[in-house]
């Protein structure tokens, strides 16, 4: 019996170091990783330049608080800014609690100017925002609110990506609308680039908000640094973590101006948000990520593997229905329970990650090459082979 919530349905893995986009167990079983800590380890494991910049502020400072100036926090928000839409920061140690500041900072951001009654987001049916109880409210979903009181008041559910209906779902008390570029944990489902621009020119014609939980699909992710780049538009406040942080956990809100301003003295805080250590491995990740035709091999790599995908659809149509998602963040809507395909991956040695609507995700680390994707579509092939033998008629 484990002394541990038993909160997750874990499997019964345990991995001893990494290594790329490889995860070694105790007695040496490689397996290779295309779920990478669920989006998180985007530059694979334990990469040289995270692992010195990580050591080497271990051996100066960890921790000082927010009481004081952290000039590695102050240069990774500059270069956040510098790097997207963003004018102002706020450090957290989690994607709940960078979305669930982005919740606050709309809300503030019209109680500051003026409208304290418009405090309601308008969000998605299928949406994953966190755990925490606000964020569980947006996120709408039944399994994850079950059991924990009254659901956090402020959020208005649309259930397609129509902006006739999120224009029916905008009121008085409305601040903005929260939604994610492509829903990840609701199936890799997308989101037309069209539907961003239009949820922009909605939100500023209401004189409301655009927050866009980027956490998943940012920092890289889709071949773009952010992906709501591809829609040619940009967020008043954006949620970030995952990649950020490289498996070391950090969280980010980023805002405009004058929401950031909206955040003043006391407003908000977190003791551990943006300390040395998290801010160390921040500035390297983006290091490697700002690093010239690093993204563009993001994309040429997501299409590869996509279009290796979109072969194993054709050649087992039983067990794929659909090849979905952008970059490196794909997903494989199954035709068999996601879980079947999930565990004979797992028997081939390769890790993914489940998804509603049944879906397989495949988040590889972003440092993949071709070598990995032929493993990978080979390993895939023959999880799909095994699969259908099964299902074979005697
Ligand atoms: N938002 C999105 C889009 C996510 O995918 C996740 C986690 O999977 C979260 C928020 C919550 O992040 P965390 O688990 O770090 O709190």
């Amino acid at each position: 019996m484990s002394a541990l919530f038993p909160t997750y349905a874990r499997s019964d893995l345990a991995f001893a170091r990494g290594e790329g986009a490889f995860l070694y167990t105790a007695s040496g079983d490689r397996y290779l990783d295309f779920g990478s800590g669920v989006a998180v380890t985007a530059l694979g494991h334990a990469h040289p330049h995270l692992v010195d910049a990580l050591t080497s502020q271990a051996r100066k400072l960890w921790h000082v608080s927010n009481l004081h100036r952290i000039p590695e926090q102050e240069r990774l928000a500059e270069r956040l800014c510098a790097a997207s839409f963003a004018d102002r920061v706020f450090f957290a140690n989690s994607g709940a609690e960078a979305v669930e500041c982005s919740i606050k900072a709309a809300r503030r951001y019209h109680f500051k100017n003026g409208a304290p009654e418009r405090y309601r987001l308008v969000t998605f049916e299928g949406a994953f925002h966190g755990r925490t109880l606000a964020t569980i409210a947006a996120g709408g979903q039944a399994k994850h609110l079950e059991g924990f009181g009254p659901k956090v008041d402020g959020f208005d559910q649309v259930g397609v990506f129509d902006i006739e209906a999120v224009e029916a779902a905008i009121g008085e008390e409305t601040a903005g609308i929260l939604i994610e570029p492509i829903l990840g944990e609701g199936g890799m489902r997308e989101v037309s680039w069209r539907f961003l621009q239009d949820l922009r020119a909605l939100a500023d014609e209401k004189g409301i908000l655009l927050l866009f939980d980027e956490v998943q699909t940012g920092m890289g992710r889709t071949g773009r640094l952010f992906a709501h780049e591809w829609a040619g538009m940009t967020p008043d406040i954006m949620a970030v973590a995952k990649g950020l942080g490289g498996g070391f956990p950090v969280g980010a809100c980023l805002t405009t101006e004058v929401v950031g301003e909206a955040m003043t003295a006391g407003s908000h805080g977190s003791t551990f948000g943006g300390n040395p250590l998290a801010m160390a491995v921040g500035n390297a990740v983006l290091d490697v990520m700002l690093a010239d035709g690093f993204l563009d091999r993001v994309a040429q790599m997501g299409l590869r593997l996509k279009q290796r995908l979109a072969a194993l659809k054709d050649e087992h149509p039983d067990i794929i229905e659909e090849v979905r998602g952008q970059g490196l963040m794909l997903g494989l809507k199954c035709k068999v329970p996601n879980q079947k395909l999930l565990e004979a991956l797992r028997a081939e040695k390769m890790l993914t990650v489940q998804a509603g609507d049944n879906v397989v995700r495949l988040l590889p680390p972003l440092i993949i090459g071709e070598a990995e994707i032929e493993l990978a579509a080979a390993k895939l092939e023959a999880a799909c082979a095994a699969l259908a033998k099964v299902s074979a008629p005697a």
